[in-house]
C-alpha cells in the first residue's frame, strides 16, 4: 500500500468518529494512560502482569473499532536511553497492529519526557512504525501492494513538522530501503538507474544516467576499472546524477556521493568462506543518498541545492578483471595503486567525489559527503552506529557536530571518528611509480584505523586536501561509513535496510 497516508490531530478529542480502527498507545509508564483507557489497562493487568513489558491488544469500547494496543517503551530516564526507545517500540508493535486486521491505526504518545532527548519522539514513532510495516520490493512485486495492508495512520501530537513533511521523508526512506535491500538481478546497476528515473519522474529532480563505456573510462577511470568485468553485460556500470535546484536563491549546496555496489564478489580478490552472501546490500550508501534526494523532492526546501552522484557498479570477476598491483590514473590525475580489489567502494566513489569537488568551485556554500557501506571495521568499531569521518573544515565550521546532533535527535545516530595523520601515511604511494595506495591487502576489520584511513584516500584522490583549513577555499567534507548501521541487526543477508542516513540529513537540512 506504499507509505500510509498520514493525518495529524492535536488531541484525542479531535479523532474523527469513523475511519480509524485501532488506538496504539506508546508509553513508558502505563499509570499515566488517561481515562477512559486506563480502566481497560488496569483490568488487563489483573489477569496478565506482562502488560507492563510487552505489546498487548485489549478490547476497549472507547477505542476505535474497540482495539486498544498498549506498547510499553521501557524506561526512558537512564543515561543510555534515547529517542530510539520510541522508534523501536513503534517498529516492533507495527506488525502486531497489522496482524490484528487494523488498516487505519492511531498512534498516541500521551506522556513524553520534556527534554531535548525526546524532542522528536512523535516523529521517531512514526518513522519506526513505517520501518516495521515495510515489506521488501520483491515481496510487493510478487504479492501485490496489499502485502502492506495498513493504508492510513493518524498521529495524535503537537509537532513542528507537518504531515506532508513526515510523509515525504518516509517516501525517501522507502526509496532507500528498496534500493538497498533488493536482490542483485532485480537491482543491477541499470535497474538501479531505472528505479531512480521512476522515483523522480514527477518531481523537479533532474536525473542523468552515464553508462557509455568510453565516457566512463574517460571521466570515471577508477570506477570503470572496477566495472571492467561487467561492461557489455546486463550488469554494466553507470553513474546516476541527481540534481535538485530550489526556486529562488541558493544559500547552501550539498554535494553527495553514494557507493552503489550492486553486488560485491570481492573481484579477483574474491570473497571466500561464506563472506559473499549479503553483498547485494553493498549499495546501501547510494540507496541512502537517493532516499535523501527523494525526501528533498517531496519537501521542496527553499535555499538548498543538492547534487548527488551514485556509483552503480557490480564488482565482478572475469579473465581480465582488474587486479591488485595495477596502477590506474584517476580523474584527478592521481595514480592509484590497487591494493586489494575488494576495497572497490572507495574506487567507484573517488572519481565522483573528484568531479563534485571540481563543481564545488562554482556552487554557493558547498559541503561534500561520501556515504558508503565501506568497511567491516566500521561495523566492528561502531556497532549499529554510522561513523562520521570529517575533514578540517567540517570540524572547524561545526558542520559535523551539527549533523551528529541531528542524527541523535532523529533516531538515526552516528559517532565521530576523527581523521589522523597516520591515515594519510597509510595510503601514501611507496615509490615514485604511484601517488596513492587504495588499500592494504588484509581485512579492514583487522587493520588499525580500518574505517578512518579510507577517508584519507578519498580526500587525497579527489584533491580535497587542497581545500583544507589552510587553503583559500576550504571545503567541508564528511565521509560516512554505514557498514554497521545500514541494515537492522548488522545482518547483511536478512536484516531490513534502515535507510540511514536519510533521517540524520532530513533532520539537519530539511526540518524546521
Ligand atoms: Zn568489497
Amino acid at each position: 500500500m506504499a507509505t500510509p497516508k498520514l493525518t495529524i490531530v492535536s488531541s484525542i478529542q479531535e479523532l474523527p468518529d469513523s475511519g480509524c480502527d485501532a488506538l496504539v498507545v506508546l508509553s513508558h509508564d502505563l499509570a499515566t494512560i488517561p481515562a477512559p483507557f486506563a480502566e481497560t489497562v488496569h483490568t488487563a493487568q489483573q489477569v496478565d502482569a506482562q502488560v507492563v513489558n510487552k505489546t498487548s491488544v485489549l478490547r476497549c469500547s472507547a477505542a476505535p473499532a474497540q482495539r486498544l494496543v498498549v506498547v510499553p517503551t521501557g524506561p526512558l530516564d537512564r543515561d543510555y536511553d534515547d529517542v530510539r526507545r520510541f522508534f523501536d517500540a513503534a517498529r516492533n508493535a507495527a506488525l502486531i497492529v497489522r496482524d490484528t486486521g487494523a488498516i487505519a491505526p492511531v498512534l498516541w504518545l500521551p506522556e513524553i519526557p520534556k527534554n531535548t532527548t525526546y524532542e522528536k519522539a512523535v516523529e521517531a514513532a512514526w518513522f519506526g512504525f513505517c520501518q516495521g510495516l515495510y515489506e521488501p520490493l520483491e515481496a510487493r512485486e510478487h504479492f501485490g501492494e496489499n502485502v502492506e495492508p495498513i493504508s492510513a495512520v493518524t498521529l495524535i501530537a503537537e509537532t513542528s513538522q507537518s504531515a506532508s513533511w513526515l510523509q515525504a521523508v518516509e517516501e525517501g526512506r522507502r526509496v532507500a530501503r528498496d534500493l538497498c535491500g533488493t536482490e542483485p538481478e532485480r537491482m543491477s546497476p541499470m535497474k538501479f538507474a531505472e528505479y531512480c528515473q521512476q522515483a523522480f519522474a514527477s518531481t523537479s529532480v533532474k536525473v542523468q544516467i552515464i553508462d557509455d563505456k568510453p565516457q566512463l573510462e574517460h571521466e570515471y577511470p577508477l570506477l570503470a576499472a572496477v566495472g571492467r568485468a561487467s561492461f557489455g553485460t546486463s550488469q554494466r556500470p553507470c553513474v546516476i546524477r541527481l540534481e535538485y535546484t530550489p526556486e529562488g536563491n541558493v544559500d547552501e549546496t550539498l554535494m553527495i556521493v553514494g557507493k552503489g555496489i550492486t553486488y560485491d564478489t570481492g573481484g579477483a580478490d574474491v570473497k571466500t568462506g561464506g563472506h559473499m552472501a549479503g553483498m547485494s546490500r553493498d549499495k546501501g550508501g547510494a540507496a541512502g543518498v537517493a532516499g535523501f534526494v527523494k525526501a528533498v523532492a517531496g519537501v521542496k526546501p527553499q535555499g538548498l541545492k543538492v547534487i548527488a552522484e551514485l556509483a552503480a557498479v557490480r564488482n565482478n570477476i572475469d579473465a581480465l578483471a582488474f587486479v591488485a598491483d595495477e596502477i590506474i590514473t584517476g580523474r584527478s590525475g592521481k595514480r592509484v595503486r590497487i591494493g586489494n580489489t575488494d576495497a572497490e567502494g572507495r574506487l567507484v566513489m573517488a572519481d565522483c567525489l573528484a568531479h563534485l569537488t571540481e563543481l564545488a568551485a562554482n556552487e554557493v556554500n558547498p559541503s561534500l559527503y561520501t556515504v558508503a557501506t565501506l568497511t567491516g571495521h566500521a561495523a566492528l568499531a561502531k556497532g549499529p552506529y554510522s561513523a562520521f569521518v570529517p575533514n578540517g573544515p567540517a570540524m572547524k565550521t561545526g558542520l559535523v557536530n551539527d549533523l551528529l546532533a541531528a542524527s541523535e535527535t532523529w533516531a538515526d545516530p552516528a559517532e565521530l571518528s576523527p581523521s589522523r595523520r597516520e591515515d594519510y601515511d597509510f595510503v601514501r604511494g611507496r615509490t615514485k611509480a604511484d601517488d596513492l595506495l587504495s588499500s592494504n591487502n588484509g581485512p579492514s576489520a583487522t587493520t588499525k584505523r580500518g574505517h578512518q584511513f579510507p577517508m584519507a584516500f578519498l580526500n587525497e584522490v579527489a584533491l580535497l586536501h587542497e581545500h583544507g583549513n589552510n587553503s583559500d577555499k576550504p571545503l567541508p567534507y564528511i565521509h560516512i561509513d554505514i557498514a554497521g548501521s545500514g541494515v537492522e541487526g548488522g545482518d547483511w543477508q536478512h536484516g531490513k535496510p534502515t535507510a540511514t542516513p536519510v533521517l540524520a540529513f532530513a533532520g539537519k537540512f530539511l526540518a524546521r
